[in-house]
């Protein structure tokens, strides 16, 4: 039985599908939550990319309901960054 079997390298994928979208972020932000009925640490979500900025949802950390939505007006120089 031959042992040699050849196993080729990890392939990483040569562009991910979404590289900064849809990635759940915990942001220092407390917010209220109607459901929890207290302030709770919050989750950012991206949700619309605007011309005029990133809009992004805010839920709640415990229950997730939408506890609110922001706009970031920062404007990314170019989406290439590892
Ligand atoms: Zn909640």
């Amino acid at each position: 039985m031959s042992a040699h079997s050849f196993l080729p390298p990890f392939e990483m994928p040569p562009e991910e599908p979404d590289d900064d979208s849809a990635f759940d972020d915990f942001d220092a932000t407390e917010l209220y939550c109607p459901r929890c009925k207290q302030a709770v640490p919050v989750r950012k979500r991206l949700l619309l990319v605007l011309p005029e900025g990133d809009k992004y949802e805010y839920r709640c950390g415990f229950c997730s309901a939408s506890v609110g939505t922001k706009i970031d007006h920062t404007r990314k120089p170019v989406s290439g960054i590892y």
